[in-house]
């Protein structure tokens, strides 16, 4: 079969969704293909999104979607101590992303985009030295759909960012694996706050999550990055649950009622995203967040500025790398430093010592932890209070070094 179209977008997560409403918007011709029969499943996500984060101001979040309304979070060191933030209103969500991804597409397909699921990209179409298209197989069926636009949402093992020469391999180090429970009989204390366990021990370069869906169930996972630790993400789950006080103590009844595993880009945005006739968007661009892992609201926000700016190009007869670059220039002005800054805190976080940790979260508020991962300057309460601990002193003169200490 052979399809012919404006804009293809490859991949139906939030990245790719997101890349066709917009494009939708500015009264493109677009085409979305899935290798999933059903977007969404298997679920590889805390499914959580925060409000005042990148994401919900560009896409009405689908009501049927939201699982249960967050108003914060909860940081426990590795000694336990806490570090709490919490609005007096929502101020996030945990979603339900088999809902949530298919009703994206069904908001594209709504709005007039084709979607041709079970479709797996295997190849780029080139002519003259240029990408023109894809071929995909689909139920036996080879198809070969051409286009002015190609756009690789296609997630962290994007083809089309290893095909086009984008990005050829993540290495080791900047993969973060991740194992997750959900969980039911959930001994949770506060049901709208997330909650985040640090340190070296629970996960190295990573933290555990508690998500909560309700008073008793919850999302439980964690992340640790390539090639650190001795064991398994999994494992280091299993210890958590089994042998932390408080993994033991929230989990005592709890039952298993759904496992994942899955893996994130951690290294930062890829150098380059564009080509003629090709954007990346997402995970595949390495659009996540390189402390939190955070990847939905980026992916969002980015595939929007993707949608936009592939019909301008398309409307305007030139989708040459040089027109394309307008992507990469204004999601890069959102995003970009912040990326940059949070990939050296990443460094600084993942060599502290458990005992740092400890005296950080006697030391910071929760407003601080939001303002540091956002990149924002904290105050300089850090410096008094850090006036004789050497181990505090040099992680000040690191995060002033940083710029995120006024
Ligand atoms: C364990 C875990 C927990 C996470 N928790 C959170 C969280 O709580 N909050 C948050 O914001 N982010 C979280 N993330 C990150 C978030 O899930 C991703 O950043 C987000 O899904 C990226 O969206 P995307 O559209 O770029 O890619 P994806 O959602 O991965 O979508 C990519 C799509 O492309 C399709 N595809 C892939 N290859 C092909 C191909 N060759 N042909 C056709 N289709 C293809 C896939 O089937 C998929 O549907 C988590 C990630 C993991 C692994």
């Amino acid at each position: 079969m052979k399809i012919k179209t404006e804009l293809l977008v490859v991949g139906a997560g939030p990245g790719g969704t997101a890349t066709a409403i917009s494009a939708l918007k500015k009264g493109g011709k677009v085409l979305i293909l899935d290798r999933k029969m059903h977007v969404g499943i298997p679920v590889h996500c805390g499914e959580a999104i925060g409000k005042t984060g990148p994401g919900i101001a560009e896409i009405e979040i689908p009501r049927n979607a939201i699982v249960n309304p967050i108003r914060g979070f909860r940081i426990y060191s590795p000694n336990l101590t806490r570090v709490d933030y919490a609005k007096p209103e929502p101020d996030g969500y945990i979603l339900d992303r088999r809902v949530f991804d298919k009703e994206l597409l069904a908001k594209a397909c709504e709005n007039g985009a084709e979607a041709l699921l079970g479709s797996n990209v295997t190849q780029l179409i080139y002519k003259d030295q240029q990408i023109r298209g894809v071929i995909a197989r689909r139920l036996g069926e080879k198809i070969e759909i051409e286009a002015h636009v190609v756009v690789g949402a296609d997630g962290v093992n994007s083809t089309i960012a290893r095909l086009s020469g984008l990005r050829k391999n993540i290495k080791l180090k900047d993969i973060e694996t991740c194992a997750q429970y959900e969980m039911v009989n959930v001994k949770i204390d506060d049901a709208d706050l997330l909650e985040f366990y640090l340190g070296k021990q629970i996960s190295p370069r990573g933290y555990v999550w508690v998500f909560p869906k309700s008073e008793r169930r919850a999302n439980i996972g964690l992340g640790i990055g390539g090639g650190m630790g001795e064991k398994t993400a999994l494992e280091y789950l299993q210890d958590f649950i089994k042998h932390n006080p408080r993994g033991k103590e929230i989990c005592k009844n709890a039952k298993i009622i759904e496992f994942r595993v899955g893996a994130l880009p951690m290294g930062g945005p890829n150098p380059k995203n564009v080509l003629d006739n090709l954007m990346l968007v997402g995970d595949a661009a390495g659009q996540v967040h390189p402390i939190t892992g955070g990847g939905m609201g980026y992916a969002i926000v980015c595939g929007s500025i993707a949608g936009e700016v592939a019909v301008e190009a398309i409307t305007e007869g030139d989708t040459s790398e040089e027109a394309l670059t307008l992507y990469e220039k204004r999601w890069r002005e959102k995003y970009g430093r912040e990326f940059e800054q949070m990939l050296k805190l990443q460094k600084l976080l993942a060599e502290a010592e458990d005992t740092l940790l400890d005296k950080l979260a006697q030391l910071l508020t929760g407003q601080n932890v939001v303002e540091l991962t956002a990149g924002k300057k904290i105050g300089v309460f850090l410096k008094a209070a850090a006036k004789g601990d050497r181990q505090l002193l040099n992680l000040l003169d690191q995060l002033r070094h940083l710029q995120l200490v006024q």
